[in-house]
């Protein structure tokens, strides 16, 4: 059969100037198919769908990949804030410190516990919470710091230890955003995230580094006591069937989320490398466009798991438009602030008050990141980046 030679212009082009989604989970899926099926299996062969033996199973391996005592699966990552700032009783007249720019649920869930959220402007050059600002919002009702390892960079842990151990505060990780990124110590130790405060929190939404094929959550601690506790808040309250100690939550993972996970902890790592390099290569691609800013690369490629590869750029909102009817999907995170959300009204801030995070919030832009990212895809990502800017 002969082959039609504006056929094949097309397809070349086609290539050159495909779409580039924001996370594509279907590439991944080729890659573990087989093991999730056969996972899957396993749970609907034993019906044991609630708090079954694979849920055990991924705790286990889950906390031993953490590098800590325990891991408690819930039900998603804001449960597993929640139930953390519960396990340590906080509540009404506490306060928690975070970080003005996060996900919304990390100060929900402060919320929810009807403890008050107290924010803090970010680093400039990290965006995560700014240690030189954390001792000004310290008042006598303070009782826990809750750093946000925002777009998979570890949060300034010796800054925020050595501020917590001087006002007795408990350190609440929210590790939602960084499964297996490393964390360099001044002192030469190196700890993964979620093993560094007193508790810590991950999400594992579909899109997370480490995703479930649906909702998820873990509570990681060395405290067996406050894993315990974490347990039997997920459980209604309960020490053992029917006898319930606290007024607790219907609030577990799945098993079959758990067989799920189980299988997907073990490509973490090579996933992780795979953002890291995409990052670097995007950087190569982007040096030298004054008009965007880059963020900083580690020195360690774990030491940043880039859930988000976020740049931020003038005129940014028609770069994400032009981006778009290019087929390039690129994301905010996040366009609005928390203290400027209307659901915080009753906290009382107003704009001005996190200058940096205002700032940025009108300049962040989220480039296409999952592991799966081709090379051209990249490339495509950068040139369509510089014809905006006409460089
Ligand atoms: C995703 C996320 C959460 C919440 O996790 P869910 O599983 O969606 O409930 C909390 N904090 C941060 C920083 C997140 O990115």
């Amino acid at each position: 059969m002969a082959i039609n030679p504006r056929l094949m212009q097309a397809k070349i082009e086609g290539a050159a100037t495909g779409k580039v989604p924001f996370v594509d989970l279907k590439a991944q899926l080729t890659e573990i198919s087989k093991e999730v099926e056969s996972g899957i299996k396993d749970v609907l062969g034993s019906c044991d769908f609630i708090l079954g033996e694979k849920v055990k199973k991924f705790e286990r391996e889950f906390a031993d990949y953490c590098g800590v005592q325990c891991a408690a699966g819930v039900a998603s990552g804001t449960e597993a804030l929640h139930l953390s700032l519960r396990a340590l009783g906080l509540g009404e007249g506490d306060e928690v410190i975070t970080q003005a720019n996060t996900f919304i649920a990390t100060v929900l869930a402060i919320s929810y516990t009807g403890a008050k959220p107290v924010l803090v402007d970010i680093d400039p050059r990290t965006y995560n919470i700014d240690i030189k600002k954390i001792e000004q919002a310290i008042t006598k009702r303070t009782k826990a710091i809750m750093p946000v390892h925002l777009y998979g960079l570890p949060a300034d842990m010796d800054g925020i230890s050595e501020i917590a151990k001087r006002h007795n505060l408990f350190i609440v990780e929210d590790s939602c955003q960084a499964h297996g990124a490393v964390y360099n110590s001044k002192n030469g130790t190196k700890k993964r995230t979620g093993s560094i405060g007193d508790i810590a929190a991950f999400s594992f939404y579909p899109g997370k580094n480490l995703g479930a094929f649906g909702d998820g959550g873990a509570v990681t601690t060395n405290n067996v006591e406050l894993s315990e506790r974490i347990k039997m808040l997920r459980d209604y309250g309960q020490t053992a069937k029917y006898h319930h100690i606290s007024k607790g939550y219907n609030s577990r993972l799945d098993t079959m989320q758990a067989a799920v996970l189980s299988v997907k902890l073990r490509f973490l790592d090579k996933w992780n490398l795979m953002r890291a390099n995409h990052a670097k290569r995007y950087c190569e691609f982007l040096s030298g466009i004054p008009e965007v800013k880059l963020p900083s690369l580690p020195d360690d490629e774990q030491s940043h798991v880039f859930h988000l590869f976020v740049v931020r750029a003038e005129e940014r909102d028609a770069l994400k438009d032009f981006l778009s009817e290019k087929g390039i999907s690129a994301g905010i995170h996040y366009p609005i602030p928390n203290h400027l959300q209307e659901a915080f009204k009753e906290l009382g801030y107003r704009r001005g008050d996190f200058p940096i995070t205002e700032n940025y919030a009108d300049e962040i832009i989220s480039l296409p990141m999952f592991p799966e990212l081709r090379f051209d895809q990249i490339r495509q990502v950068a040139q369509t980046i510089k014809e905006f800017y006409g460089r």
